[in-house]
């Protein structure tokens, strides 16, 4: 225990910078390919694509979404089908795919098939998962515990930031864009900085796709921000911050 909290004083607990930011896109978007790969590899930035196995962009640009995940960015696994609870509110849920109707067991499958699917397209072994629509319960009982084996960590979508102390692997906070400008999500990196946190921003639509959007502009003033403050600021995909927070929790800074 004494190393751990050796390790806590620094200010620079993050690969020895000051905060994490994880960038993310949710549900495999066309718009995600064309609008925001570019702007990320042009400036060699690497994010997580919380990808749908079986989503629209997933069926007809399998290997463009291949082509991302070999230049370095994570996969990760946002379910095969993206189910989410129905009812009151929520009238817009497939009844196909109608989560508070799933056993427990059929969610597991399905999240492990979107697993080895995502295992034939980049190779990989260790992922990280993202709760659809935020969902983390079947009625009262919660899927993730079983699958803690297949996935380092889970990202949830409260919009809270934690220090590398505070974070709950299995329920990582984010902060969903849905319209800000580039000015709005840059403060949210000024308060990662400050208090020394991991602030994982969770986008949809990038310039279309989704309801919940972001601009071309604010995007990349975003972006732009990050790299050029990237001596304070870790910028990686979920899996290498999971991992490194999962290390740090234990006692075992790298
Ligand atoms: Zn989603």
């Amino acid at each position: 225990m004494w190393g751990f909290h050796a390790f806590a004083q620094t200010n620079t607990p993050w690969h020895h910078k000051k905060c994490a930011v994880v960038i993310t896109y949710d549900d495999a978007y066309d718009q995600q390919l064309d609008n925001a790969i570019p702007v990320l590899d042009s400036l060699r930035l690497k994010a997580t694509f919380y990808i749908t196995a079986f989503s629209n962009s997933m069926q007809t640009r399998l290997n463009d979404w291949k082509k991302i995940a070999a230049n370095g960015h994570e996969l990760g696994n946002h379910t095969l089908f993206h189910p989410c609870n129905g009812g009151k509110g929520r009238e817009w849920v497939n009844p196909d795919h109608d989560l508070s109707k799933y056993s427990v067991q059929r969610m597991i499958d399905e999240t492990r098939m979107t697993n080895l699917f995502l295992r034939a397209l980049d190779g990989k072994t260790k992922r990280t998962f993202a709760f659809t629509c935020g969902d983390m319960k079947i009625g009262d009982s919660s899927f993730i515990n079983a699958m803690k084996d297949d996935f380092v960590a889970a990202r949830a979508v409260r919009n809270q930031m934690h220090k590398i102390n505070e974070i709950d692997l299995y329920n990582v906070d984010c902060y969903v864009v849905n319209g800000e400008t580039g000015r709005q999500m840059i403060e949210w990196v000024k308060e990662a900085l400050e208090t020394n946190s991991l602030l994982v921003i969770l986008f949809h639509g990038v310039n279309g796709g989704n309801a919940l959007n972001v601009s071309l502009q604010a995007h990349s003033q975003l972006l732009h921000f990050l790299k050029q403050n990237e001596k304070d600021i870790w910028v990686a995909p979920m899996i290498d911050v999971a991992e490194y927070i999962k290390n740090y929790q234990s006692g075992k800074p790298k």
